[in-house]
């Protein structure tokens, strides 16, 4: 990662680099041509008006060299040279590029390497007039050496080299904060996944930053302590069955030790094994509820046309002598018949569990425990709510009770250990609810109450 963002800040310097200095050489070069073709266009003219002066000529073309810090040669239009500022070519034939380009009337420059220096090189042509038409008399050219702009170019060069390795530095030290800083809470979270993979639910990791890669730590944090949760429900939830297993089967394994020492009457052996019977059917009972919670998952739903009130008051009619024995009244809130499409046996059997823990959970201090069942309805949805004043759940509990293996083991059921249970009622209720694509919630205040809402959409 840092070698590409190191070789993407070195390419962009680069290129920046080139493109100023290229740049900055043209428009030097440029200025030059122009300041030099200034002085030969002088020259041109003022040779033209004082070619017989050749005295004034001499001393303007060495004047104006000096002061361009040039050569400058004039020819006539046989390319030989009349006067020049440094007095050796007179008289010699000079032929180029340039000339031959200002004896057919036009001017030109161009830049070469003589003897391992630059130079600029132009000439403009000598042009008189003849009554209307014009006559090419001849050429100025001029030579300049382009040091001065070339050693600014290196300084230039020099200069951006130095603010780039400096800025170059400065930006490889931020990026590699930055790349620290983007990669830190990366290697923090793999570092957890590797603790989960390790059997470590629950990890958390320390929250850094509030993006993406914050919300992502959230995720993983909700998700470690929701795998802590179903590992802890397992776990009870095979400690339970266990327990449940166990004492039935220590209570046939001793019904059947007292049988085999000493004579028994076959009276007493009829006994003991419907004893033993009564701890199968329970074992036997325990086994299918077990098997109808993992099946359940797979099952199909048989959907027929049904009328929720009718479905409810048979729930009721069953759950009501229970209710009464334990003291828990009943009251269902009148209401209109509800035509719904449902599995009518399996909706029955999640609102008997619903039935059943209100009872289980009454709360035993309270003189008068009670149900309240209604059914409420608008144009879009149905809600049947199921409402107790029994021993209600705490709120940091509310959001697992329907985990499978969840049992609330707090101070307050413990007093009531009696109250039998494998916490998997609500996970099949909840189950049989989702499959029907219907909703269910809860509501509870530690305490006061619990209220069951399951919600029924009807569009
Ligand atoms: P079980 O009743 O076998 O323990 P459930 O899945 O039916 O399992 O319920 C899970 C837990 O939710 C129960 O252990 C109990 O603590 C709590 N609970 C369920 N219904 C009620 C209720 N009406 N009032 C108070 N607590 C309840």
């Amino acid at each position: 990662m840092l070698l590409i963002y190191s070789t993407i800040i070195i390419l962009t310097f680069a290129l920046f680099c080139i493109i100023v200095l290229d740049n900055y050489e043209n428009i030097r070069i440029r200025n030059e041509e122009i300041r030099l073709f200034q002085t030969a266009n002088i020259v041109a003219d003022t040779y033209k008006r004082n070619r017989e002066d050749i005295i004034l000529i001499n001393t303007m073309v060495k004047s104006y060299g000096k002061q361009a810090n040039a050569r400058i040669l004039i020819l006539d239009s046989e390319k030989e040279v009349i006067v020049d500022s440094f007095n050796i070519y007179v008289g010699d034939k000079i032929d180029n590029k340039e000339i031959r380009s200002s004896l057919q009337g036009n001017t030109k420059s161009g830049t070469y390497v003589l003897e391992g220096r630059n130079v600029l090189q132009l000439s403009v042509p000598i042009i008189s007039d003849i009554g209307n038409e014009k006559r090419i008399d001849g050429a100025v050219l001029i030579s300049a050496l382009l040091e001065g702009t070339f050693s600014d170019v290196r300084s230039l060069q020099n200069t951006l080299l130095q603010v780039s390795t400096l800025s170059l530095l400065i930006a490889l030290f931020l990026t590699l904060i930055a790349a620290n800083s983007l990669t830190k809470p990366i290697r923090s979270l793999n570092h957890a996944v590797e603790q989960l993979s390790l059997g470590h639910l629950g990890y958390r990791v320390k929250k850094q930053g509030s993006g993406e890669i914050g919300k992502l730590i959230d995720s993983f944090n909700e998700m470690s302590g929701k795998l802590r949760q179903i590992e802890s429900n397992r776990k009870s939830f095979i400690n339970s069955i266990s327990h449940e297993l166990k004492t039935p089967l220590t209570a046939i394994r001793a019904l059947i030790d007292s049988l085999t020492i000493g004579e028994s009457s076959i009276q007493t052996y009829k006994e003991y094994l419907e004893d033993i019977k009564q701890e199968t059917i329970r074992m036997g009972q325990l086994v299918d509820y077990l098997l109808n919670s993992i099946k359940l998952e797979d099952i199909s739903l048989d959907m027929t046309v049904e009328d929720l009130e009718d479905i409810l008051e048979d729930a009721v009619k069953l759950i009501r002598p229970y209710a009464e024995k334990n003291n828990v009244s009943i009251h269902v809130r009148e209401t209109e018949s509800l035509i719904i499409k449902c599995d009518r046996n399996k909706i029955k059997e999640a609102i008997l569990n619903l039935l059943d823990n209100t009872v289980k959970y009454k709360d035993p201090v309270k003189k008068q425990n009670y149900i309240r069942i209604s059914i409420e309805r608008n144009r879009t949805e149905a809600r049947l709510v199921i409402e107790d004043n029994g021993l209600g759940i705490k709120r940091d509990d509310l959001s697992n009770i329907f985990n499978r293996g969840f049992r609330v083991l707090d101070s307050g059921i413990r007093e009531n250990s009696n109250i039998e249970g494998y916490g998997i009622g609500l996970s099949i209720v909840k189950s049989i609810i989702e499959k029907h694509n219907w909703e269910i919630f809860v509501d509870s205040i530690y305490g006061a109450g619990s209220k069951f809402i399951i919600r029924v959409p009807l569009r």
